[in-house]
């Protein structure tokens, strides 16, 4: 009777350009997928695999071994190393010439992070530095803790920018990665407040309201355009009460939400009806509070760019 009671795991194949059957060894996952790779890629990309390779004994693909076996397989031989397949996938294309693939989990960029430093792969912290910063506006506070867990200051900072969409009050009642030092928590913090500030200021400073005047001279004006809305209690300037009231509560928000894309159209069905209210001058307010809009984000982000990022590492 034969024994059938191997358990031997499947080995699978992994596709392409890990199927080549002129490839001239192969690497075996921690999940038994086979990856047919040729030696000269590896052995430039990263000296660890240089040396694996180099010291592959010669007696192991020779002879009676040549049969397949866990140490050979179609006379090729056989390497097991620790990754599973989809990380191990990745990290042999950036040994690989060609365009790295994007990623798009937390997990595989840790994974691949780690097993790259493993094998000392040439550049793969800046090519993993650039596909990581492509996630940070998915996941602003994963991002965070994965690079102050790798240790990538620059990509932290984009993540702490990134979380300037979350309000102030979000942020600290959101659960941070455990990575996150209370001491870089702190600074995460004191920046968000500190672009708040910024913000905040950007609207109600003399200079903005110039630069608002100029993009949006229909309601912001030195002249009471209209002698039903138009009231002068910004500096010199007349402007219907619905803009004033606007620019006000939006300079609250942003103090604690220092982001014009997400805090500037939290109004707009209030300005609309606002302004249609006026039976004087409706016309003639039709078109200027997206100019309004628009000359404001310039200015708030302006303001936000200008607070200096924390070093968190
Ligand atoms: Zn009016």
């Amino acid at each position: 009777m034969s024994d059938t009671s191997d358990h031997t795991p499947e080995i699978m194949d992994a596709a392409a350009p890990f199927n080549d059957h002129r490839a001239d060894v192969i690497l075996r996952s921690h999940d038994y997928m086979d990856f047919r790779v040729h030696k000269l890629f590896l052995s430039m990309a990263s000296p660890v695999f240089n040396d694996i390779l180099s010291n592959l004994q010669p007696a192991a693909i020779s002879g009676a071994a040549m049969r397949n076996s866990d140490l050979v397989r179609d006379g090729r031989p056989v390497v097991k190393v620790t990754e599973d397949a989809k990380i191990l996938d990745l990290v042999l294309r950036l040994c690989y010439p060609g365009v790295f693939p994007g990623l798009t989990e937390m997990d595989a960029i840790r994974g691949v992070l780690e097993a790259c430093r493993k094998y000392a792969i040439e550049g793969a912290d800046r090519t993993l530095a650039e596909v990581f910063a492509g996630m940070v506006d998915r996941d602003a506070l994963g991002a965070f803790g994965l690079a102050i867990e790798c240790g990538m200051e620059e990509v932290a900072g984009k993540a702490a920018f990134a979380l300037l969409k979350m309000s102030l009050s979000t942020l600290v009642h959101t659960p941070l990665p455990c990575t996150v030092s209370g001491e870089q928590y702190r600074l995460l913090v004191q920046y968000h407040i500190d672009c708040g500030v910024a913000a905040d200021g950007a609207v109600q400073r003399r200079e903005s309201l110039d630069a608002l005047a100029d993009a949006s001279p229909d309601l912001i004006s030195k002249h009471q355009l209209c002698p039903k809305c138009f009231q002068s209690d910004m500096h010199y300037y007349y402007a219907p009460t619905y803009v004033q009231d606007y620019l006000h509560r939006i300079g609250m928000h942003l103090r604690v939400w220092p982001s014009a894309e997400q805090v500037l159209p939290l109004y707009d069905g209030e300005l609309r009806i606002a302004r249609a209210a006026c039976l004087n001058c409706r016309k003639e307010r039709s078109s200027g509070l997206a100019a309004l809009k628009a000359r404001l984000a310039i200015e708030v982000n302006a303001a936000v760019a200008s607070v200096p990022v924390p070093k968190f590492l």
